[in-house]
């Protein structure tokens, strides 16, 4: 099969012929049909953080495609099932945090296109009892950003402790960004959208943004206070401190940040302010399998409509560099039909 690998981190992706897995205990091999194209991706070629992924890598954790053999024991999946292969690509299913249905935190979790390979690839194995199932009115090439990008800012919107009505900031309007704004309409809340390129506010005006600010021609923070009294909550989906740092400002007392973009660098708190004002800093990852449930949900409903353009896998390291340069409106969802 055809495949995109890491040998080393920070090179360009081989994309070689490399064997077609074979489906162990509990395990479906998955023909794939679409991988959306995380920024995550780009942090584990690049080796950006503390926990490195294996290597060599096939990356890739917003695979869809088409269960085409089950190893033994299998009963959550048949072949023909179409599936997606998410970050959380399986739990021990027995500490504490699975039990109380907080797998995302489980120590004794894989992630797909990290620790073990991922859908930039003809095939992929799956643990089958943490596939996601996807719904009859959603293509593969549509399901895929929910897969990471949906049901990453979904979830991010639900532990904010936002309630209909109130504002939301969501800094950076890029691939998870552009989804989370969509949640977040849907789920009721107002929304201003932050990021530092016109184009980026332009697809969120498309998409319902109230208010849009662009953090390099104004501070986005002070903006926020002055039009709207702050935001109950500021989801900081960005690659940078900075918009972390502006994203903590934006809240209004008893407010919520929400950290769900990666970059390597630390965020600095001022004590005082964070106590006096009663502000929430919490970390998202990703969402269960139910969130996944419920984010397919709506999409399938035609609630959240990623924004995608469709590229073969051989270009896969032109849209890693684009991705690189903030150059990406959307999500680019890889297919497999043309190499
Ligand atoms: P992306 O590259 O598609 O989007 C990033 C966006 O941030 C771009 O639109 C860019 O213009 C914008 N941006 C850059 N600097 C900014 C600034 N100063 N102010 C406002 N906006 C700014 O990336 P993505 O695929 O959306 O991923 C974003 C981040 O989220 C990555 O770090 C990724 O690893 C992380 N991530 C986290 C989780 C999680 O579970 N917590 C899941 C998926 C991805
Ligand atoms: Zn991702
Ligand atoms: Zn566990």
């Amino acid at each position: 099969m055809k495949a995109a690998i890491v040998k080393e981190f920070q090179t360009k992706l081989q994309i070689e012929d490399t064997p077609k897995p074979t489906p162990g205990a509990g395990q479906a091999l998955v023909k794939l049909e679409a991988c959306g194209v995380c920024h995550t991706d780009l942090h584990a070629i690049n080796g950006d953080w503390p926990v490195k992924p294996k290597l060599p890598l096939i990356p890739g954790h917003e695979g869809v495609g088409i269960v085409d053999a089950i190893g033994p024991n299998v009963t959550a999946v048949k072949v023909g099932d179409r599936v997606g292969i998410p970050w959380l690509y399986s739990a021990c299913g027995e500490c504490d945090y699975c039990l109380q249905g907080k797998e995302t935190l489980c120590h004794n979790q894989e992630n797909g296109g990290y620790s073990v390979d991922g859908g930039y690839a003809e095939y992929c194995l799956a643990a089958a009892d943490y596939v996601a199932k996807i719904p009859e009115n959603l293509s593969s090439v549509e399901a895929a950003p929910i897969l990471c990008a949906g049901v990453t800012t979904y979830k991010a919107l639900k532990v904010s402790g936002a309630k209909p009505g109130d504002w939301v900031a969501i800094y950076g309007i890029g691939g998870l960004g552009h989804v989370a704004l969509q949640y977040a309409k849907a789920m009721g809340f107002n929304v201003v959208a932050v990021d530092i390129a016109d184009e980026k506010l332009e697809l969120a005006k498309k998409l319902g943004a109230d208010i849009t600010v662009n953090g390099k021609k104004e501070d986005p923070a002070e903006a926020i206070q002055q039009q709207i009294g702050g935001v109950q909550a500021a989801i900081s989906v960005a690659v940078a401190q900075v918009p972390f740092e502006q994203a903590y400002r934006s809240v209004k007392r008893g407010g919520t940040l929400v950290a769900v973009g990666l970059p390597h660098e630390d965020l600095p708190i001022p004590i005082f302010n964070t106590v006096l004002n009663g502000i929430t800093v919490k970390g998202s990852i990703v969402g269960t399998r139910i969130d996944m449930k419920e984010a397919l949900d709506f999409a399938a409903r035609g609630k959240v409509k990623a924004q995608i353009e469709t590229a073969p896998l051989s270009d896969v390291n032109a849209i890693l560099e684009k991705m690189e340069k903030g150059q990406i409106n959307g999500r680019i969802v890889l297919t497999f039909d043309r190499m």
